[in-house]
């Protein structure tokens, strides 16, 4: 009989490990749910590293199916259990036990979705999410959601790895739109882009990546709630034209990433209108709120952007990560990048559709379908449920907070994320970075923190489907315990 090569891991029986890995996921799944085991256990890393024995697997690989089980029950134990109700942390979907199917036949055949012929099956289903995106907006003007031919006119778009690169893949559409010069001859010295400071970080690392430099950013006043005043914007509309300069881009929040707020999308919308300024509408955690009839008024005028961003791998239960780009007019998504590779982009002759011309990176991972499983497992009405519950639970939690004297919310909450301080310390404002670093070094929850016009908060983002205001009593009770202990 033919000896099992080592090297191409034929030892390892394809069986014992997947039937073995299943049972380790399982038991890590249901005792995270119960939420009675740490959400995480902060050890440092020279200690996961010889705990794994990375460095002799490195070398030598797995010998036995038992070691590699092994390998992987000491990895669960040395992770973020987002699956606990405890984790109020940073906004991260928090999967369904099955959402991994995708990612799994994905890692076997790797089938890239960026040319139709490397992935046929994965570039159709990007192209349905797409659509379907699209149709959310109102700006799909195909003929169902089995029509991928790229419009002009009509509303376009295509996935790419997270909200940065999507976020930096929009603003240079819009450079292109208004400085198509700008991809040979380098940029105009004239071009800035205004946000609220309450702007994600990867808008900034864009227009810098661009070339604008940072000086190019610039900062629209805010309210003491940090959305966008947006009375403010004709005067800083006509300083701007005063000094010589050309607005590329206005971008706005939907929502803010460290408030949970929207902004006003309709009159930021109505501004842009009136003076022809490319609209960017920043919606990697909020745009999905337009799947719910109950929170979509707060996207009202997001149809009036030339370009959205929103991640599925937030608030649309995919694991990281995968985000839609989505233009208004195909026709700035086609002049983006002025650029042709002879071995990939065949004008003509393409059977289906090919991204790659228009994304950031060149091969890119079957995003369409990890995306339409999250449909699949949980139906329309399933993720509209989701939606509806956390921004429920986030504001039973905002009202429970507004009977106990010892908390101070600066704000009601908008979506599923709140920002708090605790007030019973000594120094109040000041300890409450070092109040959020006890409490996740204990382990029992998880939480984040943000800075709102300088101060200091508590943060907590809900996207556990199971976290119930029962959780969010243990969460208050062991802030009052760790602050006690400070
Ligand atoms: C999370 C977030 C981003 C960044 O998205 P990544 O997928 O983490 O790169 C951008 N903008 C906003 C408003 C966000 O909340």
């Amino acid at each position: 009989m033919k000896e099992p090569q080592r090297w191409e891991a034929e030892h390892l029986s394809p069986e014992t490990v997947v039937q073995g890995v299943h049972s380790l996921l399982e038991d890590y799944f249901s005792a995270s749910k119960t939420g009675t085991d740490k959400v995480l256990q902060q050890v440092p890393p020279r200690q996961i590293a010889e705990a794994l024995d990375s460095a002799d697997i490195l070398s030598q690989g797995f010998a036995s199916e038992e070691q590699l089980l092994e390998f992987i029950r000491i990895y669960l134990q040395h992770t973020n259990h987002l699956n606990n109700p405890k984790y109020f942390g940073h906004q991260v979907a928090v999967p369904h036990q099955l959402s991994g199917i995708p990612e799994w036949i994905h890692g076997v055949i790797n089938n890239p979705s960026s040319l139709y012929e490397m992935g046929p099956a994965g570039a159709t289903l990007e192209g349905v999410m797409i659509n379907y995106l699209l149709q959310k907006l109102d700006w799909f003007t195909g003929t169902d959601l089995y029509d991928f031919k790229l419009q002009s006119e009509g509303g376009s778009g295509f996935l790419t790895h997270g909200g940065s690169v999507a976020n930096l893949s929009a603003l240079a559409a819009a450079r292109a739109a208004i400085a198509p010069e700008a991809w040979n001859e380098g940029n105009p010295d004239d071009l800035v882009v205004l946000g609220p400071a309450s702007s994600h970080y990867s808008i900034g690392r864009a227009i810098s990546l661009l070339g604008l430099g940072k000086k190019a950013f610039v900062p629209v006043p805010v309210l003491a709630n940090e959305k966008m005043k947006v009375d403010a914007l004709e005067s800083i509309y006509s300083e701007i034209k005063n000094s010589g300069k050309r607005v590329m881009a206005v971008v706005a929040n939907a929502c803010a990433t460290s408030t949970g707020l929207y902004d006003n999308l309709k009159a930021i919308g109505d501004f842009c209108q009136k003076h022809g300024l490319w609209y960017h509408v920043d919606g990697a955690h909020g745009a999905a709120a337009l799947l719910s009839p109950i929170h979509r008024s707060k996207l009202d005028g997001i149809t009036q952007a030339d370009s959205v961003i929103w991640d599925a791998h937030k608030m649309m239960r995919v694991p990281a990560l995968c985000t839609a780009v989505l233009f208004k007019k195909g026709i700035h998504q086609r002049s983006a990048f002025q650029q042709k590779g002879s071995y990939v982009f065949h004008e003509n002759d393409v059977v289906g559709m090919d991204s790659m011309p228009y994304t950031i990176e060149c091969t890119k991972s079957a995003l369409g379908t990890k995306f339409f499983w999250s449909f699949a497992l949980h139906g329309e009405q399933g993720l509209t449920r989701f939606i509806d519950t956390t921004f429920a639970v986030t504001h039973a939690f905002y009202q429970l907070l507004q009977n106990r004297p010892d908390f101070h919310c600066p704000f009601a909450t908008e979506s599923n994320i709140l920002c708090f301080q605790y007030t019973q310390m000594e120094q109040h404002l000041h300890q409450q970075l070092a109040l959020r670093y006890a409490l996740i070094n204990k382990g029992d929850v998880y939480l984040t923190s943000c800075e709102i016009q300088g101060e200091r908060y508590l943060r907590v983002v809900f996207m556990n489907s199971r976290t119930t205001l029962e959780h969010c009593e243990e969460l208050l009770k062991s802030i009052v315990q760790t602050a006690s202990s400070l």
